[in-house]
């Protein structure tokens, strides 16, 4: 069975909802990221429909409070949804930041992206995909499925940028397939004591905290040959960029997001590694990542709340109706 939104009646179903209880749990978790128009409608949808749901917003719980986005009775549905523990809110976690897609799909069974018009810098890199920049794959098979690697001549210099588990254990797995040089980059630092910094360190990946990614350069021949990093640093309980810069020579580039493939064959990371580009979706909201879904500013130019709202709802029905497949 595969997802449909066709027959939908939108409207009227929307107001049963507001009224309605949520159906019994279907044991199912789904991330929802952003709190807007599109990601607050899908949140709640899928909750009433007995989905399991975190919600991750870059704002703080504090800013939340500032904006009155939606309508007084949703905001009264969405107090309740969290108060019964069927929407548990994550503030302060912005996607590509403080947490990245490849631990989304391993603590979640489906993820909704309605990031508004800030999708273009989600997963980081803004150059185009030279050879040699390669997808480090699911995010199991960027640790355990080695395909994708094993395929590729071992490049003697390797960046591996993401701090998730997943990225570790490439950078790490590199190593051991004889990589001369694997460097670790991250936005941030990783847990001095963490398990991530042990793997790290007993397989000589170097660790290089606090750059974000902002361009693959190339040699002459259009092969990757080094990238180009803005410094971070912690402002308060922001991350902001310092203006200063450096640079990584490579081989090869990997980064830990999304599914196994090249780049070329995978579009959402094609479409968010570029500036002000949108996510591409079918008619169910679906990205080319299985199990991501997208809605709102981040699919469309021009959009309004409402219909914003309209593709959180849509995409939240798409998404159950995949789950329970
Ligand atoms: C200036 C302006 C005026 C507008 N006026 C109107 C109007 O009067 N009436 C109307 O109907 N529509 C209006 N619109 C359009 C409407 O605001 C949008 O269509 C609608 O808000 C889009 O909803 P969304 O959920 O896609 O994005 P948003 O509502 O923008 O929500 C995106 C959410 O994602 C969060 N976020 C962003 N990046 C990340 C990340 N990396 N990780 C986690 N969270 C993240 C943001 O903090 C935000 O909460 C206006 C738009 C603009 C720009």
């Amino acid at each position: 069975m595969t997802a449909s939104t066709d027959a939908l009646d939108l409207a009227s179903e929307e107001f049963s909802l507001l009224a309605g209880e949520p159906a019994p749990p279907t044991g199912k978790q789904v991330a929802v990221v952003g709190a807007g128009m599109a990601g607050m409608a899908c949140a709640i949808r899928l909750a009433l429909l007995g989905n399991s749901v975190v919600l991750y917003e870059a704002r703080s719980r504090e800013r939340m409070d500032e904006t009155v986005t939606d309508s007084a009775s949703e905001r009264a549905l969405f107090e309740r949804l969290v108060a019964r523990g069927r929407i548990r809110c994550e503030y302060g976690r912005k996607l590509g930041v403080d947490i990245e897609l490849a631990d989304l799909h391993l603590w979640h069974d489906a993820i909704f992206i309605g990031v508004g018009l800030a999708s273009g810098r989600v997963l980081a890199l803004s150059g185009s995909d030279p050879a040699g920049l390669v997808d480090a794959g699911r995010r199991v098979a960027a640790v355990y499925a080695l395909d994708d690697l094993l395929a590729l001549p071992v490049p003697q210099r390797a960046i591996v940028i993401g701090a998730s588990r997943g990225a570790v254990g490439m950078a790490a797995r590199l190593k051991q397939l004889g990589a001369h040089d694997v460097t670790l980059a991250l936005r941030h630092a990783l847990a001095p004591d963490g398990r991530e910094e042990e793997v790290a360190r007993a397989c000589f990946v170097r660790v290089r905290g606090w750059v974000a990614p902002l361009e693959v350069l190339r040699d002459e021949r259009g092969a990757v040959a080094s990238v180009r990093f803005e410094q971070t640093r912690l402002l308060g309980d922001c991350m902001v960029d310092t203006g200063g810069f450096t640079e990584i020579a490579a081989h090869a580039v990997f980064k830990a997001v999304g599914r196994a493939g090249g780049t070329e064959r995978d579009p959402l990371v094609r479409q968010q590694s570029r500036e002000g580009d949108r996510i591409e979706v079918d008619g169910c909201f679906r990205t080319a990542l299985p199990g991501i879904y997208a809605g709102g500013d981040c699919v469309a130019a021009r959009l309004d709340g409402v219909q914003a709202r309209r593709h959180g709802l849509q995409a939240a029905q798409a998404i159950h109706a995949d789950l329970q497949a």
